[in-house]
């Protein structure tokens, strides 16, 4: 497969540029074509703002930022820096997210990747969206370090389900966007790691990856799949298991 890896540390020694490691070593000997985006490497620049448009946008005049986003995708006018990601994505049949949760969330840089990549016309205001649109047909994974034990990340934990934090990355950008998501993976405690505890980790990481192509997506519900009342994108009534609420309704049960 295809694999674009963006990742998300500006250290290369840290753990997760160890487990980078890992990653393009195990998918590279497997067969798999491997590009990384190494965005403290590239000084990815992570504000979405006027400079963005410099073709389409009269500098100084009031910023639309969708509708110059949709502008300058459609006329061919964004920055080269946007176009090169946007070419990886477009290649890519594999999209690997890496990065330490900073703030229950992906670092800002990679917020930032996101926001100027996935601009309109290609990552949203299409007409289709959660399950089609943009990149549709392409798997997406996340690997993510956490500070935090596991209990703290479990069903009663006080950080919230894992699955849950992870939600609006999982659900609402890579879903959203029309990609297929894999479930993630996550270390935990990760900077009370030891050596043996990083090497269990990329056991545990590289077995994964081994069997990239057959793990099962998270079964998120498609926008166009007939479980929605559209228009208002609501969950049609009877569709959720006896009391359930909030994300684990967009996600079906067998
Ligand atoms: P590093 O600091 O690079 O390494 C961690 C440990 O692994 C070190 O002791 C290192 O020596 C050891 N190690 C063992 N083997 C290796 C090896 N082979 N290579 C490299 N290192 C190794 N956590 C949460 O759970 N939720 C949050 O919301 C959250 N928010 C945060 C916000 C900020 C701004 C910051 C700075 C941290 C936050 N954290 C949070 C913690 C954060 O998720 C962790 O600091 C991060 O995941 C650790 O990953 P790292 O790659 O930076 O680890």
């Amino acid at each position: 497969m295809k694999t674009l890896i963006v990742f998300a540390h500006p250290d290369e020694r840290s753990f997760n540029g160890s487990l980078l490691k890992e990653t393009v070593s195990q998918l590279e000997s497997d067969g798999h074509e491997v590009k990384v985006t190494d965005l403290y490497k590239q000084h990815w620049k992570s504000q979405i703002d006027e400079d963005d448009f410099p073709v389409t946008h009269e500098k100084g005049s009031r910023l639309v930022v969708a509708v110059e986003s949709q502008k300058a995708y459609s006329s061919h006018h964004l920055t080269l820096d946007v176009v090169e990601e946007q070419e990886k994505m477009k290649w890519a049949e594999l999209v690997i997210f890496q990065f330490p949760l900073w703030w229950f969330s992906m670092p800002a840089i990679m917020k930032g990747w996101v926001e100027r990549v996935f601009s309109a016309g290609l990552g949203y205001a299409l007409p289709d969206r959660y399950g089609a649109g943009g990149f549709e047909g392409k798997k997406a994974m996340l690997i993510v370090t956490a500070g935090g034990g596991e209990s703290n990340y479990s069903a009663r934990g006080i950080n919230g389900p894992i699955d849950d934090v992870l939600h609006l990355i999982n659900h609402n950008m890579l879903f959203y966007s029309g990609m297929t998501v894999l479930p993630s993976f996550v270390t935990y405690k990760t900077d009370y790691a030891t050596e043996e505890v990083f090497q269990n980790y990329a056991a545990k990481l590289r077995n994964t990856l081994k069997n990239i192509e057959t793990i099962e997506p998270i079964k998120y519900r498609k926008q166009s799949g007939g479980d929605y009342v559209i228009p208002g994108g609501i969950l049609k009534e009877g569709l959720e298991r006896p009391g359930e609420t909030g994300f684990d309704m967009h996600i079906q049960k067998d």
